[in-house]
């Protein structure tokens, strides 16, 4: 819960969501008849159960492109324990994730980058060392945590950097949005146990299947630490009630997925105004004691939540935050501590997600080692597997989307004409960032010798503390990406106007060296179309060609662009996933729009070539979007994630192109049909 920086919202114009462990949800399985095939206009074909109710492939797209093109595989696939989805991603990853592997167990390679990976491979593996120490890594700070008798000693708690204490805020050096040149100190609200603030307004059934996870937890790990699990049930009432308060001063999901949340969060102030939000609580103190006191300028992204804080920040309310304090210290050790705290971790998230059993040890080892050494791990990967050609093909096929999104842009007759020009010099300004980077973080001052796992990762924290406090105040690097380039992911990113496209999402459906030209368009075409296209959304639109927050568009333009979406916004609104529920249309539509983008740019590059097989182009398009997942991670996805659900991101996408129609006769009466007066292209 501890959280140093929220730049969650950076994250909004990536590809897919990563649903990696979902911290928690838990329960009660989905009702039966709720979760069978009512949608409408087509089947969730990505949803496990409807799969087995689907009994025949369709002869034709005509009515169902997705379906069409991934029933064998949905058919052939089943989700491996541990996970809860499989698709096309999960396929690249699992090529990327064999390929670490090998780098995790070459005995033969030498330098930093191998030594760190393999080192902390093994720790996570020595189950002996882990299981010797137990919950004990947990017990001293537990310990302090209880010795706590007064505000001041709280306070002082918080400012101890050898502790890894519980903070109620988060804070470190982060990218402001006025001046993207420059790190500034974000200061952000902490974490939610239920991850949406909405959810402590009213319970939605994801929240009651968090609540109820965080429960058993709860009841198993704090018994590990001497109280009965009638104790840990009150602890968890109180925290969650604490919890309720300081929500009220978070924004919801629904509210980082709406337009003007930029605009919302961009609240620069000077570290004086920051400090003057709390009266009681030691912001300032804390931030201070940190080593971040030089800042030249603050980032409050959620002035309100600070209000909360301070309000509970009392003597009278001290019993409450230890609590707090206590049941988040003890549920946070849940997958990194010993065996059976792991295996609770498994349980748990089984309950939550609708999956079984578990990933091989050797697969989740290498989770966390990617996740937490991600430059060292990358390194390593590009030293044992060359990928210069790799990066050749990626940099041309961008350049050639970008050549081809200028006539695009020139043809938007909707656009005033200084609309257009500022869209254009926006693209010129575009950097292509693929596969990898040309220069790198230093870690060479990071050693995890003799460490054992719990300490290794507190000695990454410790070196990524250290790191981000000598950011604070100086320029910001843009040869530096602050993302793993093995995740099986694509982002823009506003900020420097770049779009990523990075090798972890390099290999089977999307990119291949045996494709043909109407694949490759399809696969790692379309995505790179898809990104482009977020420079000039509801949220590029707000970002200018340097990557500061500064609006390029005239009203009238930007009005004529809302409505545009708004009718995208309404044909999916318009749709039932299942069990009765609608796709939120509001949330989905920058995605949305983007796919939409990615295709048309990809079919307008397909047509300058000639002689093109359009069928091959569409199915293999379905293709990338093949998923297959639990009722929980779909409902997740419907309700909670900014893009559509895979098999609309297929179907709304094609129907929206006189070329899909036409390769293959699709007429009125078809599933596939959209009478082209209903089309809701904004590009
Ligand atoms: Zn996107």
């Amino acid at each position: 819960m501890k959280t140093k920086s929220t730049q969650a919202w950076k994250r909004a114009a990536a590809l897919l969501l990563v649903l990696t462990l979902l911290s928690a949800l838990a329960g009660t399985a989905f009702a039966e008849e709720d979760a069978l095939n009512d949608g409408s206009p087509w089947v969730d074909y990505v949803l496990r159960e409807n799969v087995e109710t689907v009994e025949a492939r369709p002869e034709s797209p005509k009515d169902d492109l997705y379906l069409y093109a991934n029933f064998d595989w949905a058919k052939n696939t089943e989700i491996r324990p541990g996970y809860t989805t499989e698709s096309s991603f999960t396929d690249v990853a699992d090529e990327i994730r064999n390929m670490c592997m090998e780098v995790l167990t070459d005995d033969s390679l030498q330098g930093e980058d191998a030594a760190l990976v393999q080192g902390l491979y093994k720790a996570c593996l020595d189950w002996d060392a882990r299981n010797a120490l137990g919950v004990e890594p947990l017990q001293k700070m537990i310990d302090r945590i209880l010795a706590v008798s007064s505000l001041g000693e709280l306070t002082a708690l918080f400012c101890d950097r050898d502790e890894e204490v519980v903070q109620f805020f988060g804070f470190g050096a982060d990218t402001g949005l006025n001046d993207p040149e420059t790190y500034l100190l974000g200061i952000n609200p902490t974490g939610l146990m239920l991850g949406d603030s909405a959810e402590y307004v009213k319970r939605t059934e994801m929240g009651e299947r968090i609540e109820a996870g965080y429960r058993m937890m709860a009841a198993k790990m704090l018994p590990k630490f001497g109280y009965t699990e009638e104790e840990a049930s009150e602890m968890m009432d109180r925290a969650l009630a604490l919890e309720t308060e300081l929500a009220g001063g978070i924004m919801s999901s629904a509210e980082k997925m709406s337009p003007d949340y930029i605009q919302r969060i961009n609240n620069e102030m000077s570290p004086d105004e920051a400090y003057a939000l709390c009266k009681n609580f030691p912001m300032s103190t804390i931030i201070e004691a940190w080593g971040y006191d030089g800042a030249k300028s603050c980032l409050v992204t959620q002035p309100a939540y600070f209000e909360k804080l301070d309000a509970i920040y009392t003597e009278e309310r001290l019993e409450d935050m230890k609590n707090y304090m206590l049941v988040s210290t003890a549920l946070g050790g849940i997958s990194v501590l010993d065996r059976d705290c792991y295996e609770l971790s498994v349980e748990i998230n089984n309950m939550i997600n609708g999956s079984n059993g578990s990933a091989p040890d050797e697969e989740v080892a290498y989770s966390i080692v990617s996740g937490v050494l991600m430059v060292p791990m990358s390194r390593a990967f590009l030293e044992k597997y060359d990928a210069t050609q790799m990066k050749e093909d990626i940099t041309r096929i961008c350049q050639e989307c970008i050549d081809y999104y200028r006539e695009m842009l020139e043809s938007e007759d909707w656009l005033s004409a200084d609309t257009r020009a500022k869209a254009i010099e926006k693209l010129d300004a575009l950097t292509i960032h693929a596969v990898y980077p040309d220069k790198w973080r230093d870690y060479s001052g990071l050693s995890l010798d003799g460490l054992n796992f719990y300490d290794s990762l507190k000695a990454i924290r410790k070196f990524n503390e250290e790191y981000n406090r000598s950011l604070l105040n100086t320029k910001v690097d843009h040869e530096l990406w602050n993302f793993s380039i093995l995740d099986t992911n694509a982002y823009y990113n506003p900020q420097d106007n770049s779009i990523n496209i990075i090798r972890g999402i390099l290999g089977k459906a999307f990119y291949r060296e045996d494709m043909s030209t109407e694949e490759l368009y399809a696969g790692i075409g379309s995505v790179i179309g898809h990104e482009i296209s977020h420079a000039f959304d509801t949220n590029g639109a707000q970002f200018d060609a340097s990557g500061a927050l500064n609006n390029w568009w005239t009203e009238e333009d930007y009005s004529a662009f809302l409505a545009r979406a708004q009718k995208l916004i309404d044909y999916y609104d318009a749709m039932t996933a299942f069990g009765g529920y609608h796709v939120q249309g509001k949330n989905i539509q920058t995605e949305a729009i983007a796919d939409m983008a990615g295709v048309k740019c990809m079919l307008g590059l397909l047509e300058q070539k000639g002689d093109v097989d359009y069928r091959v182009f569409f199915e293999a398009y379905a293709k990338i979007w093949a998923r297959l997942n639990t009722r929980e991670t779909e409902y997740y996805c419907l309700m909670q994630d900014s893009h559509p659900l895979h098999y609309l991101r297929a179907n709304a996408t094609v129907q929206q192109f006189a070329q899909f129609m036409e390769a293959y006769g699709v007429t009125e009466g078809d599933g596939m049909y959209l009478d082209p007066a209903d089309c809701v292209l904004v590009w």
